[in-house]
């Protein structure tokens, strides 16, 4: 399952009637792929009417994983998690069969047999191979008992963390001012605190939530300290100095040295720009609250906000009525045509094939190849629904033995508001941008030809997973690629130019301080995960790190780092958003952005990085595309260079 690295925007205001731009363009066109006749519609149509009112369909034979998150009827939900149980004991099995173990071993000792392998199945082989050795299964029956010990212990405290990371603070009434009671709930003689109500305007709710709920829990505390070091005594004991160094196999990375490396160039090219971000956010809480203007760690994001909007006009609601979920289906198809000869068209499901009303089916069709895959896009919000957008896989591509090739089958998970009968949905300009970094998951599923389904589309290395979506990203803001698409859903107005360019300049603003928050996290993570015994406690670590990294004051009785459950998920890889963000910024500029179209760059795009999947060594398919070997340097340039304003945006405005 991959997310996406921001949240969706807000809902959109009603409008009247829409008047149905691409439901006038006729009836489905049949196509004919791999000898199979269907019927296809056009993709814009499809998503910008209200669906017919199919009744509640029942769910096939599908991934497990998809359906214990999202179906809408529990006792579903319920079936499938076990289900994922016991593919997990099987798997589980599977891994610590020393049979099949010995046996691989035995392969990847004969050189002359590894060297006759294509790459792909060495790859494969070799993170067999590591899957094994993280079970432990290369050591004495002792050891293995003691790993397959640490492997329960530690799932058991990531269990128990995650939780953690959510729960509520609690603080006596009478220990707060009056007057913010109202932000929070109230219960008895207490009021609870979520969150950290980072976007209240009110400076001391954000400074109550911030103090409340991170104030430090004693078990919390101790079971975070218990996974950091049960996981670098796994670590020692399957053969690596530390956990770092076994979570970063395969990546894009290598190496935690690389990734410190990676975060300290990074922080020393950002600090000039971080710091004139911090001086403008103060200006700005200077000027509204002239009493109080020390910049504090629960500043940044309200006041950024607050510039970004006095700056700019970019009040969602403008951008909207450009974005019917339609229209952006259409920008989506037009650039996937241009770019790799690839339509999207809807497909009537068949009864019983989808597991709610207003699921769309829809068809990947490339020009001379054929029917490439399906993409299920369940976009709509319902009661219940995990909100958070996801790609799923649910059946991944591989070749078959009668050498024919089994096709992705992905489901996108959005939470965008419905469509009525007069109305289509209208997207904000933040979920028109992740509907794009979405898509650019299910892509990479679509275009991968694996041999193994191992290592098929999305299940590559975390450090270069984001890339294809990032990518998409680019897209989504530039302002040739949004006019193909973005008209106004009653008067096909196109969304002026500069409109686009001021929401592009928006998101500059604070952008520094933002990614350098980034980075103070990561190098936490890394640092947490990296020798052990630690040199101090995970708070005196925070505080220093914090420090060096970010800028801005560490708050005492604070402990941030009991609430990042991404150390459970990402343990030693938080670093990975920056460096999907800094290839797919590279990829941009080398091969897109002198023209967004050019088929060119999509062909070799496809050939060298999608195909492959997980398949390849990440690297190799970032030198491949970009034809030359990125250095770190490279990478920190690219991500840097995006703060700076665009100055041709503004030349080109002004003509
Ligand atoms: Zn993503």
């Amino acid at each position: 399952m991959l997310c996406a690295g921001r949240l969706g925007g807000l809902g959109s205001r009603a409008a009247p009637l829409w008047p149905g731009r691409a439901g006038s363009r006729g009836l489905g066109a049949r196509i004919r792929a791999r000898g199979v006749s269907t019927s296809w519609f056009p993709v814009g149509a499809a998503f910008n009417v209200k669906p017919q009112g199919r009744r509640l369909d029942l769910f096939g034979e599908r991934r497990a994983d998809f359906v214990k998150i999202a179906h809408p009827e529990p006792a579903f939900r319920e079936a499938a998690e076990e289900a994922c149980t016991s593919i997990g004991t099987a798997v589980e099995k599977l891994n610590t069969n020393v049979e099949l173990y010995r046996s691989l071993q035995k392969l990847l000792a004969d050189k002359k047999l590894v060297d006759s392998l294509d790459p792909e199945t060495r790859r494969v082989a070799e993170l067999f191979m590591f899957d094994f050795e993280i079970s432990g299964i290369h050591l004495d029956k002792e050891k293995r008992k003691r790993a397959v010990d640490l492997n329960v212990k530690i799932l058991d405290l990531s269990n128990t963390f995650l939780t953690g990371t959510n729960f509520p603070n609690k603080i006596e009434k009478h220990l707060l001012p009056e007057h913010i009671h109202q932000n929070f709930v109230v219960a008895g003689n207490h009021v609870i605190v979520d969150g950290l109500h980072a976007e209240s305007p009110d400076d001391l709710v954000r400074e109550a939530a911030y103090k409340i709920f991170l104030y430090p829990n004693a078990g919390q505390l101790r079971c975070l300290e218990e996974l950091l070091s049960n996981r670098d005594l796994l670590a020692k004991l399957v053969g690596y100095s530390t956990y770092s160094h076994r979570a970063l196999q395969g990546t894009i990375a290598q190496s935690p040295e690389t990734v410190m490396q990676f975060l300290e160039k990074l922080s020393e090219k950002l600090s000039e720009r971080t710091i004139r971000d911090f001086e403008m956010i103060r200006g700005m809480k200077m000027k509204l609250n002239p009493r109080n203007s020390e910049l504090m760690p629960w500043d940044p994001p309200y006041y950024s906000g607050v510039i970004r909007a006095e700056r700019y006009n970019i009040e969602p609601s403008l951008y909207c009525p450009f974005f019917s979920l339609g229209a952006c289906m259409e920008g989506l198809n037009t650039l996937f045509g241009r770019l790799l000869g690839i339509t999207l068209y809807a497909e009537q499901p068949a009864k019983g094939e989808v597991w709610c009303e207003g699921v769309r089916k829809l068809a990947v069709v490339h020009e001379s190849e054929g029917l490439l895959g399906y993409i299920y896009c369940d976009f709509f919000q319902r009661a219940g629904k995990p909100h958070q957008d996801c790609h799923f896989t649910i059946r991944g591509g591989r070749l078959k033995e009668d050498g024919d090739y089994q096709l992705p089958v992905v489901v996108l998970m959005l939470n965008l508001p419905h469509p009525s009968r007069n109305l289509p949905t209208l997207l904000t300009p933040a979920m028109m941008e992740n509907l794009f970094h979405e898509m650019g998951h299910a892509m990479h599923s679509m275009l991968g030809r694996t041999r193994y389904q191992h290592v098929t589309g999305t299940r590559c290395p975390t450090d270069f997973a984001e890339v294809p979506s990032i990518l998409m990203e680019y897209f989504a803001n530039d302002h040739r690629v949004v006019s193909q698409f973005a008209r106004h859903y009653q008067t096909g107005q196109a969304l002026p130019k500069n409109m686009v360019s001021r929401l592009c300049e928006s998101k500059k603003v604070g952008a520094a301080a933002d990614m350098q928050l980034q980075v103070f996290y990561a190098a936490l993570d890394q640092i947490y995960h990296g020798k052990h015994p630690l040199t101090a406690s995970t708070t005196d670590i925070l505080r220093e790190t914090q420090e060096k990294f970010y800028g801005l004051p560490y708050v005492p009785n604070t402990a941030w780092q009991l609430r990042f459950s991404h150390l459970v998920g990402y343990g030693a890889k938080y670093y990975s958003y920056l460096m999907s963000r800094a290839v797919a910024s590279m990829v941009w500029k080398e091969c897109f952005r002198r023209d967004p179209f050019n088929r060119t760059a999509g062909e070799r795009y496809r050939r060298e990085m999608l195909a492959h999947g997980g398949g390849k060594e990440p690297m190799l398919m970032v030198q491949g595309m970009l034809q030359k070997c990125p250095s770190i340097d490279d990478f920190v340039s690219a991500l840097v260079s995006d703060l700076d304003p665009d100055f041709e945006t503004f030349l080109m405005d002004s003509e």
